[in-house]
């Protein structure tokens, strides 16, 4: 019973998770819609068995749900949110069913649009597995809907047997994309867990090396080099760690990390990056920023750890600063690194810049 326990997607949080759903299914969604509405036209074959004969009055009935399946594949070319096409994509099987009422009304025998009712829910089904529950329920009912007005003017044979299986169908699609949908909600949660973890250092909390890529890679930049090509790079190193691990001990040492990385989040925006790049050494990106607040930053950390006494241990910290044009970050690191390494040369507890 584990698809009974009640999965909740914080209501913020709800658009981003139905869009990523419809996102993972896209490409089965698109071949659904394209196959259900083909499906119609297989109808067509059906028809011309109970004619017994070309069943030339169906043909435009079941051939014309060629135009909205054109109009769908622009729409869904154009637009990528997934209501809309969730929305068109009902929508079109709501059509073909209107379509198929369409036919039967030429039909000599109308007892089969009985099986025919029942192979389009799972149409339903197939559409559902990439919509938001409450909205393939809804609209999946709405097919009652259609069958009790065309029953006016229809009078099928055995309705009362089209809604006896019919709604048991119904009810178990519902049941079955419920149950997709709380999976659908484990997979999401987990990933965004396994994210999360990934993108922030366990010991100190800043970011890790792995949000690099989602914060410089092209197209995902969250780093906004086109509105100012201003964006530095300071990477700080602790003097002499290795001799607190082993003067304090390593316990000591991680409270020293964290307490370095605490200085460094204090002095810089919340729209910088402090990541940890390694043991002992963190990267700081820092936008929007010129050459001389980088070097005031750099230079407040470097005080500011200089003169911590929260811990036993005397600390102090050297960096080196680079500017990154925005093509490939080694370089600004390495050119960082360059700095640094002309700080520790230079007597440490300095700052040096690149050039
Ligand atoms: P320098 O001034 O030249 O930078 O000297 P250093 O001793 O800091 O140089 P080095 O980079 O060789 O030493 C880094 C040390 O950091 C070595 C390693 O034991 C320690 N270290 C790396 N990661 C951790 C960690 O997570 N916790 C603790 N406690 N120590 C770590
Ligand atoms: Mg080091
Ligand atoms: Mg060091």
């Amino acid at each position: 019973m584990q698809w009974f326990y009640p999965r909740y997607i914080e209501k913020n949080e709800r658009e981003n998770f139905y869009q990523e759903k419809f996102e993972y299914n896209k490409n089965v969604f698109r071949w659904v819609v394209i196959l259900l509405s083909l499906s119609e036209i297989t109808y067509f074959f059906t028809d011309c068995q109970i004619f017994g004969r070309f069943a030339y009055e169906t043909v435009i009935p079941r051939f014309i749900v060629l135009v909205p399946l054109a109009i769908f594949l622009v729409y869904e070319k154009i637009h990528k949110r997934y209501f809309g096409n969730i929305v068109f994509s009902y929508m079109l099987m709501h059509i073909c069913m209107w379509c198929t009422i369409w036919s039967i009304w030429f039909l000599p025998n109308r007892d089969f649009s009985r099986e025919g009712f029942l192979a389009m829910q799972f149409g339903f089904l197939a559409l559902g597995i990439s919509s938001p529950y409450y909205l393939s329920t809804l609209l999946h009912a709405l097919m009652f809907a259609n069958l009790f007005v065309s029953n006016t003017f229809i009078h099928y044979e055995h309705f009362d047997m089209i809604l006896t299986l019919g709604l048991p169908i119904f009810a178990g699609i519902t049941l079955l994309l419920k149950v997709l949908e709380n999976n659908y909600i484990d997979h999401y949660m987990d990933e965004k867990k396994l994210v999360e973890l990934s993108f922030h250092d366990q010991l100190t909390g800043v970011y890790s090396r792995n949000i690099l890529d989602k914060i410089l890679l092209p197209g995902t930049m969250q780093l906004d080099f086109a509105s100012a090509k201003r964006v530095w790079v300071l990477l700080f190193d602790i003097d002499y760690f290795k001799q607190v691990n082993d003067n304090y001990g390593h316990e000591t040492g991680d409270k020293v990390l964290v307490m370095v990385s605490g200085i460094i989040n204090e002095n810089i925006k919340d729209t910088d990056y402090c990541l940890r790049w390694g043991g002992e050494e963190f990267v700081v990106f820092l936008q929007d920023a010129s050459k001389e607040s980088a070097a005031d930053i750099a230079e407040n950390v470097r005080i500011a750890v200089s003169e911590s006494r929260k811990l036993d241990c005397a600390i102090t910290i050297s960096c080196g600063i680079a500017q990154y044009l925005g093509n490939d970050y080694h370089q600004a690191i390495n050119d960082a690194d360059k700095a640094l390494y002309r700080a520790k040369e230079n007597g440490r507890n300095r700052i040096e810049m690149k050039g």
